[in-house]
């Protein structure tokens, strides 16, 4: 009986191997490039032929080729083939729904943006229908534009506010004032490609694509701190997106730095930390008419102290030092090897540096404040919508073939 049953088990087994082996494969290469089958093999710890079995069945579902390096040294039949993925032909379509934009992306496996759409996108009153037919509209016409032997698998969309994980259910976005909408499932049957639409708050997905790809790869403690009207959060500890309970933590823009005098949130309450550091704060500090907003405005008032001006100098002092309370907040709490700052954070950043450093020198634990890095993000203002993109790719590589 034991023995009949045996069988299976390590049949599932080993199907459960070769399945996390492809997509392991996968995984390097879509994260870091071309890569030779001894360096995977060496990077994997799977001997060659195991390599060559994978690599083989990669490529014949279309996903990878193989091809001579570049080099031309050495003997020809010792050269070790370069695993390429098919960046051309596998994309996902990624959509970002930012305080300003609505933007799409055709992104190749590999994490190369190839082609991009984008519309301009009121600060209040865009409801769901308009939001969803809009991405949808410019969704559509990169499908329709992509090469003809392409293959789109999957779709992933960030979306500046509170999503419950799995069906992309906007549970609260306080810039639109939604409540309850369904962002995804509506965005999928718009779209009409017969593949379900994959959500995450843009903060979370930054922080997962700085990790990927830009200021914090190889560093699997990090926070990132992304600013539009609010400012967002993610935090990776030991290489895992902190979640919480539902999903819907590291909500690091209500972290409560000013609850006294504090100013009015747009969540209801007041001295949160995006009230203190955010975009009003900073335009509000730097006496900016109320009728003034978004990047460019902030861009002025970064550039103006730079000059220096004196009024943007006082502003970026006031919203760097209560930025700095909050990130020596995080820095005690989490002890990250690295806090990225991204957005119109990453705008910000240059100039308020020096005032969140005092902070965190004033405020920290200096055992955690020893190694800790503070940098801008390295992905620009493409963070949010890459984090969208790996969002769209986590089934093909967890499951490639
Ligand atoms: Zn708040």
């Amino acid at each position: 009986m034991l023995k009949i049953r045996a069988v299976p088990e390590a049949g599932l087994a080993q199907e459960e191997i070769r399945r996390r082996n492809l997509g392991g494969l996968l995984r390097h290469v879509h994260l870091g490039g071309p890569a030779s089958r001894s360096a995977l093999a060496e990077r994997m710890g799977l001997n060659r032929s195991t390599i060559m079995g994978l690599t083989a069945e990669l490529a014949s579902a279309g996903l990878v080729r193989e091809e001579l390096p570049d080099d031309t040294g050495g003997s020809a039949g010792r050269r070790s083939l370069v695993v390429r993925p098919e960046s051309e032909r596998i994309y996902v379509l990624a959509f970002d729904v930012a305080v300003d934009r609505l933007t799409a992306a055709r992104v190749g496996l590999g994490g190369r943006v190839l082609d991009r759409r984008s519309a301009p996108r009121t600060r209040a009153g865009a409801d769901l229908a308009y939001v969803v037919e809009t991405l949808a509209s410019l969704g559509r016409d990169l499908h329709g534009a992509a090469p003809r032997d392409a293959r789109c698998a999957g779709i992933g969309a960030a979306y500046c506010g509170m999503i419950r994980p799995g069906d992309g259910m906007v549970r609260y976005g306080p810039d639109m004032g939604w409540v309850d909408q369904a962002f995804g499932t509506e965005l999928g049957r718009r779209l009409g490609l017969g593949l379900p639409v994959a959500v995450g708050n843009e903060a979370h997905l930054g922080a997962l694509a700085e990790y990927a790809r830009g200021a914090g790869v190889g560093v699997p403690n990090l926070i990132y701190l992304h600013g539009d009207v609010g400012v967002g959060g993610g935090i990776i500890v030991g290489g895992e997106l902190l979640g919480g309970d539902g999903g819907y933590g590291c909500e690091l823009g209500h972290m409560i730095v000013n609850p006294f005098q504090g100013r009015r949130c747009l969540c209801g309450s007041a001295g949160c930390l995006e009230a203190e550091a955010g975009e009003r704060a900073l335009l509000d500090e730097a006496g900016r008419p109320a009728g003034e907003y978004g990047r460019d405005a902030v861009r002025a008032v970064a550039e103006a102290a730079r000059a220096g001006d004196p009024r943007a100098q006082h502003a970026v002092e006031v919203i760097g030092d209560w930025l700095g309370i909050g990130v020596a907040n995080l820095i005690n709490l989490f002890n990250p090897g690295v806090v990225v700052f991204g957005g119109m954070l990453q705008d910000v950043w240059p100039a308020a540096a020096e005032h969140v450093r005092r902070r965190v020198a004033q405020n920290v634990l200096p055992v955690s404040r020893e190694r800790v890095a503070l940098r801008g993000c390295g992905l620009g203002d493409d963070t949010t919508l890459i984090g969208a993109a790996e969002l769209g790719f986590a089934s093909l590589l967890s499951a490639p073939c």
